[in-house]
């Protein structure tokens, strides 16, 4: 991993992302130790600063690294095993029984994929779940993949609906949970945090969910990451179980607050949403993954409208297929304008800071990550514009949102330290990996 004590990066165009969504035009930034000392034009910051090293921005636009709200690396192994099913036949033929099996190795091998993909496209951060067993495995390939993140162990105690899901009692589940806490909150320079993963109310007793809120309230700084309301028949089981929706149960479990974030909340009543508004619950939006799953398509307008915190995300590969938050980008907005039948729903300058500074508010970052500002840690990408889907280029923020794609980043920077340039990973032996994928993918070939 290449560590920049201090650089001058320049850029054709420096999207801030900042309050007022500056762009400055032939712009650098001075990075030191980690973090962002100054921005400007090139010919100021050369003039203010010199440097050893300095990272060449021509026909490139230099942005905050993307914010992915809701991941499941340790799903990536999964990729294309289970295409074209609903989330509860998905859940429980595939990706349930998928986790089960993976031994300490593949959940180590199966997180480090998705988190080079998630770096290899510009994600620097994702808040992301790990599966029940072994999932010190899946924080050690983040911790040497050097993205940023909060996970966890996933959350599970009952599984009545799904047989081959992996369950422990309660407390068993929650005092493990509270030992990676105890082990990684806060570690590596801040850039690994907890959460806790409660993956949704089928699988998590009303006795595991107040563990979680218990516990939750017990640390600074950690969140509780769940899935909701994501299909109807998921709403009608919960509906039944708990005896009210989906919403209203979590609150009354004490679950939401501002410092818990729900994966989808595409399914909710007038009420249900008032609640989301007035808890400052955030929500993840995850459009392929709800396309793909035909969930249904999230009213992310309304909730903006409401003044919810909406992050973007690309949930887990066997429901996307990949993990490139660019095609979210295009996909988020494109929705919402067909949904609405209003093309000026979500325009590009919005959808981006979904996916930068309002990903970072909606995971409780924002003071450190999302934007290009002084003082922020250097969590930062460059994007290429020299190829034929960047001719003409009349505005950056259009290019990135409506023609942009993931395999046209070309720098990625996390803390500091250069995670992927001039075609490599600095951090993850790809060659490597790819055997061992191989390896695995054997094992589902007749
Ligand atoms: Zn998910």
């Amino acid at each position: 991993m290449i560590r920049l004590k201090e650089a001058i990066i320049e850029a054709d165009y420096l999207v801030t992302c900042n309050s007022k969504n500056q762009i400055i035009k032939e712009a650098a930034i001075y990075v030191v130790a980690g973090r962002i000392h100054s921005l400007g034009t090139k010919t100021q910051i050369h003039k203010d600063y010199s440097s050893s090293k300095v990272i060449d921005g021509t026909n490139k636009i230099l942005l905050p690294g993307l914010i992915n709200t809701h991941s499941h690396s340790v799903q990536t192994l999964l990729r294309g095993k289970a295409d074209d099913l609903s989330l509860l036949d998905w859940l429980s033929k595939v990706i349930l029984p998928g986790e089960l099996n993976f031994s300490k190795q593949d959940v180590y091998l199966s997180s480090l994929l998705g988190f080079a993909e998630m770096i290899r496209t510009g994600t620097t951060t994702t808040n992301d779940m790990l599966t029940t067993h072994d999932s010190e495995k899946g924080i050690e390939a983040a911790i040497d993949s050097g993205i940023r993140t909060r996970t966890g162990k996933m959350l599970m105690d009952i599984n009545q609906d799904f047989p081959d899901a992996e369950v422990e009692p309660a407390d068993e589940v929650i005092e493990k949970a509270i030992k990676h806490i105890e082990t990684y909150h806060g570690s590596k320079n801040n850039r690994i945090k907890s959460s806790l993963n409660a993956r949704f109310l089928l699988s998590c007793s009303p006795k595991l969910m107040n563990l979680i809120v218990t516990t939750q309230q017990q640390y600074s700084d950690l969140m509780i990451h769940t899935h909701a309301s994501e299909s109807k028949a998921e709403c009608k089981k919960v509906e039944k179980i708990f005896g009210e929706s989906y919403i209203r149960a979590l609150r009354d479990i004490g679950a939401l607050g501002s410092e818990t974030i729900i994966a989808h909340g595409i399914w909710l009543d007038e009420e249900e949403y008032r609640i989301i508004k007035e808890t400052d619950t955030r929500i993840s939006h995850n459009p392929s993954s709800n396309c793909k799953l035909a969930s249904g398509i999230c009213d992310v307008q309304k909730y903006l409208e409401m003044g919810v915190i909406v992050g973007l995300a690309t949930d887990g590969a066997p429901c996307n297929n990949n993990l490139d938050m660019f095609n979210e980008i295009r996909l988020a907005t494109f929705l919402q304008k067909v949904k609405h039948l209003n093309e000026k729903v979500l325009p590009a300058q919005q959808i981006l800071r979904m996916a930068t500074i309002d990903g970072a508010r909606a995971i409780n970052w924002d003071h450190e990550i999302g934007s290009i500002e002084e003082g922020k840690k250097a969590d930062l990408i460059q994007v290429d514009i020299s190829d034929i889907n960047a001719i003409p280029l009349y505005d950056p923020v259009s290019h990135l949102v409506y023609s942009a794609s993931g395999k046209d980043v070309c720098t990625v920077i996390v803390d500091g330290k250069i995670l992927y340039q001039e075609n490599v990973l600095t951090t993850i032996d790809m060659k490597r990996i790819t055997e061992e994928v191989k390896k695995y993918q054997e094992k589902w070939t007749d």
